[in-house]
């Protein structure tokens, strides 16, 4: 479609030429809950000023049809002016009024105004996602970060449903069977943050006020919602609890009152990614409603997205990159600010830090290996750059790189710059320089080297400590050697660690110090005995992959377990599992300590990590003679722990998933099925709703769920949730015809909306149905670009990564990658990247297939 894909040089010479004063948009949405109905009404009027009267631009826009266009009362044939994704527009004058009359359409695949029908009871919701581009799928809008307007939006709907945007309505009218809300304007806010949530939605309400400095009371109404039928499991206190803590905590951090009014929170149904921080008008994925007992780590996850949406009021919606290149600007911000947070506010999930460290990072790790990684301030070309670009780097990798700043400029430099940042670009937009003055201004430190090194250069170092001893097992010397293409200053902890008494590896010495270049001597370590074990990036002060000396490996191998710091047990996990993606421990001596110590760890989040971890150790990177043995490895340590976690605890459940994740033998299957049919139980297990599909899935996978029985487990469960793990289950089963329906479902039509498909390509990609889906690597590849000139990009992306025949771990796979990568130099950028990164997986797992068979 022409110009579907707008270039970043574009953006710059439209912004040059243009500033938008105002929006007007009014949708009706009363078509929707007729499934018939595929389109709504959407009229926008846009005012302008133009610095080159006479000069020609665009809008963007994605609609089946469009009706009219008139610019500053001249009315233009649209049959001319709309290509499909723009209207061009001629003849500019200083000042402009444009209008667009169009048809959209609603969305299925969670991009534009996505429409959602409730199988419970048929209710219909709404809810718009655009970031990076996708407003232009409900109205006409000039598309990109830096051109901010304040926006009014009047939603027409249906009578009986309830309207929110970014703003508080004024009005609401009342028609017949529909009402029309008329909504405040905005303040001047980027066209991606736009939102409009429809439908009849069951609504919490509360309140926030807070005295300000000038002895003004801030008052911000907040109020959350979900699907009617999800309000029973809806813990809206809990949610709202933990907004007033970040409420009180951002105030207090960023010195400036929040800028928007009201606070609304919407779960919404089919959402893409984890949330979006619309001004006033949060959305998040409606998973986060737990419909059946979930860990800890399930909730401290969700407090984290709220606390992240929360910093982005600031940090993306007040002050907003430029351009998608300084997309690090918002994201790495706010993804810092979830788990400083979290600590900050006073909330109960105290081990963010380890969360941190552990899985976020793990992120930012395999990310940042791939040939495909970037810097954090990134080149981005155009939208489809952009939308592959909310990846590891842009978040977990610049979280880190922020938390080893604030280790090097101090915290308070860190906030006071943030604030200053804040005063002077409030509701603006800003580039990396705009940040490096004010910290450099709060910090008096030169940042230009630090910045080049850390915020302009791709790639993980790696630090191992050397360590040499004298006769009496005394320290001569320790250094930290650095490994990597860009050698970076570290400030970094080292700890010293030894058995006490009780056995526990713990601390007994701690130097903090600067690394810089290929070797840095720890003089403070000279003279000390020699400890047991050498924890370099101690407290995860900066971002990198730590290795080991020989003692110290030996020591983890023999007492991981036993390091009694949760932080530090969480790093030494951390690294362990580097090692071996990197072929330097072979796979199956992971699995060993995962199966020796994570029935000791306490973290609920690193367990659950550990348990996804040492599935993929034997799934892709073990020997694959040795792979059925390491499965029945994995399922019956997990029935052992299972069997001796303390009952109704998280473990307990973590470990049930982790049964059912693993299941393949008679025995483990017999249980699966006696615990889903009532006659086996583990005292404590509850075997609700979501851990029975889980349950199910083993069985499907197996061979040994029925058609009758899925059907009938979807019946009691007829829900939006259980049609999706019913999919799942059916393209889950080992045969020829489930993986053929699955796969046709999703390549050849376009009608399953996104929830569905992800359902689909999850059952379809067992890896122990390598196989099976064998049959499928040539089909993939010659669909490629069909499917990236065809589908949405969501969509596109999802299929490109999903059916990617990950499992099949062999040359003759990697050569057929090969050679459609040699074979399509000209395909687009973005699914070039995604295939070099599935290719790069491959690539991984046949050497560490390689060092587990030495
Ligand atoms: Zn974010």
């Amino acid at each position: 479609m022409p110009g579907r894909n707008l270039s970043r040089d574009e953006a710059q010479q439209r912004a040059s030429i243009l500033a938008v004063d105002s929006y007007r948009v009014r949708l009706d949405v009363t078509s929707a809950p007729d499934p018939a109905a595929a389109t709504f009404r959407s009229t926008t009027t846009v005012a302008f000023r133009c610095s080159q009267p006479g000069a020609a631009t665009f809008l963007d826009l994605l609609a089946p049809a469009v009706r009219s266009v008139t610019l500053n009362g001249r009315s233009i044939d649209p049959a001319t002016a709309y290509d499909g994704a723009r209207v061009h527009v001629d003849g500019l004058a200083a000042e402009n009024v444009l209008t667009v009359e169009a048809d959209c359409a609603y969305s299925r695949t969670g991009e534009g105004l996505h429409r959602f029908t409730d199988p419970v009871d048929g209710e219909t919701y709404l809810y718009t996602h655009y970031e990076p581009a996708d407003a232009r799928r409900v109205f006409a809008t000039f598309e990109q970060p830096d051109l901010k307007a304040p926006f009014s939006f009047t939603v027409t709907a249906p009578a009986a449903w309830d309207v929110w945007s970014n703003a508080v309505h004024e009005d609401v009218v009342e028609e017949g069977a529909a009402r029309t809300w008329e909504f405040a304007p905005t303040k001047p806010i980027s066209t991606y943050l736009t939102a409009v949530v429809a439908g009849p939605y069951h609504v919490a309400r509360d309140h926030y006020s807070r005295e300000l400095a000038d002895g003004t009371t801030l008052e911000i109404p907040l109020s959350a919602m979900c699907r009617k039928s999800l309000a029973p499991s809806f813990d809206a206190d809990e949610i709202l609890g933990v907004t007033k803590l970040g409420l009180d905590f951002f105030h207090e951090e960023f010195d400036y009152p929040y800028p928007f009014g009201k606070y609304d929170q919407a779960f919404v149904p089919e959402y893409n990614i984890g949330a979006m921080e619309n001004p006033g008008c949060v959305t998040f994925r409606e998973e986060f409603v737990f419909r059946s007992k979930v860990t800890d780590a399930a909730y401290e996850g969700r407090a984290n997205v709220i606390l992240h949406e929360m910093a982005h009021m600031w940090f993306g919606d007040l002050v907003t990159m430029r351009w998608w290149d300084d997309l690090w600007l918002k994201e790495s911000f706010a993804d810092f600010m979830g788990s400083y947070g979290l600590i900050g506010a006073r909330t109960r999930y105290s081990s963010a830090w380890v969360t941190f460290a552990n899985q976020r990072k793990a992120w930012a790790y395999r990310q940042d290996q791939f040939p495909t990684t970037h810097p954090i301030t990134a080149d981005i070309r155009d939208l489809e750059d952009a939308k592959l670009n909310f990846d590891g780097i842009t978040y977990a990798k610049g979280a880190a790189v922020l938390k080893q700043l604030v280790a090097y400029v101090g915290s308070e430099a860190f906030f006071e710059g943030a604030r200053r940042y804040f005063q002077r670009h409030a509701f603006g937009n800003t580039e990396l320089a705009d940040l490096l003055d004010v910290l450099e201004e709060t910090s008096g430190r030169d940042l230009k080297a630090w910045a080049a090194a850390w915020l302009q250069t791709a790639g993980v170092d790696s630090l191992t400590p050397q360590v040499t001893t004298d006769a009496e097992g005394r320290i001569t010397e320790l250094a930290v050697l650095q490994d990597g293409e860009v050698l970076r200053p570290h400030r970094i902890a080292v700890g010293l660690y030894d058995r006490d008494a009780d056995g526990s590896l713990v601390r007994t010495g701690r130097i903090e110090l600067d690394v810089t270049g290929n070797r840095t001597v720890v003089a403070e370590a000279a003279g000390r005995p020699r400890p047991a074990l050498v924890l370099l990036n101690d407290e995860d002060l900066t971002y990198c992959k730590i290795r080991f000396d020989a003692e110290s490996l030996q020591t983890l191998r023999a007492g991981l377990g036993d390091i009694h710091d949760e932080l530090a047990r969480a790093l030494a996990w951390s690294a362990v599992w580097n090692l071996t993606r990197d072929s330097l421990m072979p796979a199956r001596d992971y699995v060993a300590l995962v199966l020796r110590f994570a029935g000791q760890e306490g973290n609920i989040g690193v367990l659950q990590s550990l348990h996804t971890q040492a599935k993929t150790a034997v799934d892709l990177y073990a020997d694959p003679n040795w792979r059925a043995e390491g499965g029945r490895l994995l399922a019956d340590g997990a029935l052992r722990e299972l069997r001796e976690a303390v009952p109704g605890s998280d473990h307990q459940l973590a470990w049930a998933r982790f049964l059912a994740q693993t299941a393949g033998g008679a025995e483990h299957l017999g249980l699966v099925r006696g615990l889903l049919a009532g006659s086996a139980r583990i005292d404590g297990l509850d075997v609700d709703q979501e851990l029975r599909w889980s349950l199910w899935l083993a069985l499907a996978a197996a061979g040994q769920a029925g058609d009758e029985e899925l059907a009938g487990e979807l019946a009691a469960d007829n829900t939006a949730s259980g049609k999706r793990r019913y999919t799942q289950c059916l393209a889950a089963r080992p045969t020829a015809e489930a993986k053929a329906v699955a796969w046709s479902a999703v390549v050849d039509s376009e009608e399953l909306p996104n929830a569905l498909v992800e359902a689909n390509i999850a059952g379809f990609a067992v890896p122990a149905h390598r196989d099976l889906t064998a049959l499928y690597a040539a089909p993939y590849f010659k669909l490629l670009e069909r499917v990236w000139s065809e589908r949405t990009i969501e969509i596109a992306m999802r299929i490109v990564g999903g059916f990617f025949p990950h499992s099949q771990t062999d040359e003759q796979t990697l050569a057929e990658a090969d050679a459609w990568l040699d074979g399509h130099p000209q395909a687009a950028p973005a699914l070039r990247r995604l295939v070099l990164e599935c290719r790069d997986d491959l690539a991984r797992a046949l050497r560490a297939q390689a060092c587990d068979r030495a």
